[in-house]
């Protein structure tokens, strides 16, 4: 077995969950964000700073990575770790979302899906055989089933469809999955915004006995009550010895919710991604600092942070970085987004250890939604 999911502490109030997640590369403290790291690099991120930020573990995308460099070359390389200078644990994504999102781009059948890659429109073929190989190649401590994550909104009749070709497909996985010892692949719960159809998928998931197991298919353009719902419902038929992700969530209220709902692992873009375009995360909500109005600001991002860019640096100089478009001030705000939402995570362990995660989540919540 790969990995190992050890719970320390359960909240009395909620479903939130502190504990260990042993894998072949290190040991995880859980609940935990999981900064996206696309072509084999957390954009402007190099992995000192990741250690500075005390990440431990990061994402990558199979579907990107398949097509450039190719994983035959990770692997020659040694796998993603040697290839990319990053000796923590890594979980890659199955390319599924990727190739689903490529709309005219893509035809789905039962053997897999034909795409083409957004680069440069060559034909490609995925199915839950391929996608295994590939991260087999790759050689992540995670991996993920070949999963179709539905668009919202979805007929009831396609959702249902779709969950239980991805069920098959999971079946598929795991019997194409060879490297059992060193690498743990989760499966994927689908079932769109239909209840019924969730617990039909968490069965199905459940009885093929991954060592982990994802909510998928949420955070696609649902009111994030949807979502929620969908978590209560969904989470408590995940036993308590698996550990627990939520694919695709990064904004601080949906980690404080999902936390609450019990999730112990999360992954997205939105620290990074909105870091480039000179937006900061702070307690109190979204900071734009590209905006006019910190043109004199000289506060630092924010008041209290004791992050390295909150430490040394101002409003102002960070705006005519991005204004510039100069890489430092995109490297800055990512690395100040990054801190935040990971000591967001940390903060709120501490809390569920100490018997105080009711309290906690209550005044960060209220705080977020000034
Ligand atoms: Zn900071």
């Amino acid at each position: 077995m790969a990995i190992k999911y050890e719970l320390l502490k359960e909240c009395p109030d909620t479903k939130a969950r502190a504990g260990l997640l042993h894998t072949p590369h290190g040991t995880i403290e859980t609940p935990i964000f999981m900064p996206v790291g696309t072509l084999a690099t957390v954009k402007t991120m190099d992995p000192r700073d990741l250690k500075e930020l005390n990440a431990q573990i990061i994402l990558s995308n199979t579907y990107h990575l398949y097509l450039r460099p190719g994983h035959e070359i990770v692997k020659q390389a040694g796998g993603l770790h040697d290839f990319m200078n990053w000796d923590r644990p890594i979980l890659t994504d199955s390319g599924g979302f990727q190739v689903f999102s490529l709309g005219d781009l893509r035809k789905i059948k039962e053997e897999g899906v034909t795409f083409r890659s957004h680069i440069d429109g060559s034909k490609h073929f995925f199915s839950p055989e391929k996608v295994m190989e590939i991260e087999n190649a790759l050689g992540a401590d995670i991996i993920m089933a070949f999963d179709e994550c539905i668009p919202y909104p979805a007929t009831y009749e396609y959702a249902k469809n779709s969950l239980e070709r991805t069920t098959r497909w999971a079946k598929r996985c795991k019997d194409a999955h060879k490297n059992t010892d060193n690498q743990a692949l989760f499966g994927i719960i689908q079932g769109g915004m239909y209840e019924d159809l969730r617990t039909q998928s968490a069965e199905d998931i459940l009885s093929l006995d991954f060592p982990g197991i994802a909510v998928g298919g949420l955070s696609v353009g649902e009111p994030k009550d949807e979502m929620y719902r969908i978590l209560e419902h969904t989470v408590p038929m995940i036993p308590q010895s698996k550990p627990r992700y939520l694919m695709g969530v990064g904004s601080a209220d949906a980690l404080l919710e999902g936390v609450n709902r019990g999730i112990d692992m999360f992954d997205c873009v939105l620290p990074t991604r909105i870091a480039r375009n000179g937006t900061a995360m702070t307690a109190t909500g979204r900071l734009v600092v590209r905006n006019a109005k910190y043109a004199k600001d000289f506060t630092p991002i924010e008041e209290g942070c004791k992050c390295y860019v909150c430490r040394n640096y101002t409003r102002a100089y960070l705006r005519h970085l991005i204004k510039c478009n100069e890489i430092l001030g995109f490297k800055l705000i990512t690395y100040h987004n990054l801190y935040y939402l990971l000591r967001l995570m940390r903060d709120m362990r501490l809390a569920i250890l100490e018997g105080n995660f009711l309290h906690f989540y209550k005044s960060a919540i209220d705080k977020i939604k000034l």
